[in-house]
């Protein structure tokens, strides 16, 4: 369930709040993103809302990376066992507000 989004019209909400629905937006890249293939986990990032059409936030992705590597943490760690700040968007949203 995600709390912060940085694009929050009621619809992008409603369809990020329904597990249900196959679109969805992971915090620690800050990608929205629809599933292609069910249960595949084939994602396609989106960069526009499809509801109100407004332009979304670009992907941190290759940021994330950057950041990562001084860490030498291995690509292959789980989620859960990253530095905490890197398992959601307390990375970069730390940045944005110094
Ligand atoms: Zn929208």
């Amino acid at each position: 369930m995600p709390g912060y989004l940085p694009h929050d019209c009621p619809q992008m909400r409603t369809f990020i709040e329904d597990s249900r629905l196959p679109i969805g937006y992971t915090d620690r890249f800050r990608e929205y993103w629809i599933e292609l293939v069910a249960g595949h986990r084939a994602l396609q990032v989106i960069e526009f809302c499809p509801w109100c059409g407004a332009e979304l936030p670009r992907s941190l992705r290759d940021e994330y990376f950057d950041a990562l590597e001084p860490l030498e943490v291995d690509i292959g760690t789980a989620v859960d066992e990253l530095p905490a700040e890197y398992r959601d968007d307390t990375w970069w949203r730390r940045l944005e507000s110094p």
